[in-house]
């Protein structure tokens, strides 16, 4: 049997020996990521199958290349929409074709996100039957990116910022309409002036450049692994759909286009399928690069 030992990045407990598995952390906001990483004892057999089974959703475990020995990572977002309660986080791995499970308790919190009211319903009224076609096809295009997951990750160093600027409106905001959640602010706003340059924030693949109704000029990076960086609302674009670029790398220059009272840059980022908080997903996965 393979033996396990749950390593807190803070607390280290041992349960029973030759497999470690690290949590990022056991309380999670929602539409924060988790990090888990496990190292396997170098002389235990292969492993067959690992993955982690959380909210209902699999996620699978990748061999983690910066570092030493048979080490794995997982990165595990959780929905904007995930009301607070106690959780549990599986890990399920297959040796010589008998199944193990190894499970956390996590406790999902309420995000620290502002509250905007709004007093008139957004209305989809003023939106012409056309373009509500338009927006269902390009969510309908976006969402097929999002659920690609390439195998390889790009991604080689720790995260940088799209430019050194002022947060101008954090994630996370709620929209209530008459107490309802009606929306939520999905990425992070940066002040940024028409023709500011806007950088890639890692290595990876461009999928997407595109106008588009509400985000304009946007601009999707695939980093492998079902990690995605978004750019919206730009005046020009620098790269085109194939490119490759580099961390730093210039894809566009910012400005307002879409649906915006402003020139800025909407910045936001997709893991499995999941829109997560940005600046939280950049600290987690920048762990994996720390010694
Ligand atoms: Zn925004």
């Amino acid at each position: 049997m393979i033996k396990i030992v749950l390593m807190l990045f803070f607390t280290i407990g041992l349960l029973y020996g030759s497999i470690e598995i690290e949590l990022s952390d056991t309380h999670v906001a929602n539409a924060q990521t988790m990090l888990v990483r496990l190292k396997a004892d170098i002389n235990e057999p292969k492993l067959q199958k690992i993955y982690a089974a959380y909210e209902g959703i699999r996620y699978p475990f990748y061999h983690d290349k910066f570092r030493a020995g048979r080490s794995f990572y997982a990165l595990i977002p959780t929905s904007y929409y995930t009301k607070p309660k106690e959780s549990k986080l599986v890990i399920v791995y297959v040796e010589d074709g008998q199944k193990y499970y190894s499970s956390y308790k996590i406790t999902i919190c309420e995000g620290n996100y502002k509250t905007e009211k709004l007093t008139v319903a957004p209305s989809r009224a003023k939106i012409s039957r056309k373009n509500q076609q338009r927006i269902a096809r390009e969510r309908k295009e976006a969402m097929k990116i999002y659920n690609t997951k390439t195998k390889k990750l790009y991604i080689q160093a720790p995260l940088s910022y799209p430019l050194d600027s002022k947060i101008t409106s954090a994630f996370g905001n709620k929209r209530l309409f008459n107490g309802v959640l009606k929306s939520y602010h999905s990425g992070t706003d940066f002040r940024a002036k028409k023709g500011t340059p806007i950088k890639a924030v890692a290595r990876g693949r461009v999928v997407l450049t595109k106008k588009r109704f509400f985000a304009g000029n946007s601009v999707i990076i695939d980093h492998g692994q079902g990690i995605y960086t978004c750019y919206y609302h730009l005046s020009r674009f620098k790269v085109k759909k194939g490119d490759f670029v580099k961390k730093g790398s210039i894809i566009g220059l910012a400005g307002a286009t879409g649906r915006v009272t402003g020139p800025h840059l909407h910045f936001s980022v997709r893991v499995n399928g999941v829109q997560v908080d940005p600046l939280q997903f950049i600290d987690t996965i920048d762990i994996l690069f720390e010694r």
